[in-house]
């Protein structure tokens, strides 16, 4: 099982990698955006996400846009914090109200599976940065 750390990590990395490829190619903003829509990316880069094997979306939505997967509101410990008896591993920034907490054995991580706020395509052109480092500065904590 990865940590948080280590998704981060090695999620930089291939979005890195296919944002320089798309800006090589001449791709402005919204075609970079575009290309991220979730079934374009299943076809191209079946790499990017474990998900895209089975053609499976994170969450049910048309056209889930897959940029800003990660989602810059979400905030996630290296150092569980300690809180009222229970240790946080990861929270929402945002408070979204269609987010929750997941408690077992003690530990809370945040559920994002209900939220879709970054996955909309106005979302993603209005925080758009060719850098997924820069839109994910506050993440890692
Ligand atoms: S947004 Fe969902 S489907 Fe797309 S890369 Fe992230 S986890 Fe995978």
């Amino acid at each position: 099982m990865m940590t948080y750390n280590q998704w981060h990590e090695s999620h930089s990395k291939k979005h890195k990698k296919i944002v320089e490829k798309l800006k090589a190619q001449g791709m402005d903003e919204w075609d970079i955006v575009q290309y991220f829509i979730f079934d374009n990316m299943v076809e191209k880069e079946p790499d990017f996400c474990e998900l895209y094997a089975t053609n499976t979306k994170c969450h049910e939505m048309y056209e889930l846009n897959c940029y800003m997967c990660g989602c810059p509101h979400f905030r996630f410990y290296q150092t569980p914090r300690p809180q009222d008896d229970v240790l946080f591993h990861s929270v929402c920034s945002i408070n979204s109200k269609r987010g929750k907490q997941s408690f077992s054995n003690n530990e809370v991580h945040q559920d994002c599976s209900g939220c879709t706020v970054p996955h909309g395509e106005d979302y993603v052109l209005r925080n758009f940065d060719h850098e997924w480092e820069k839109m994910m500065e506050n993440v890692r904590n």
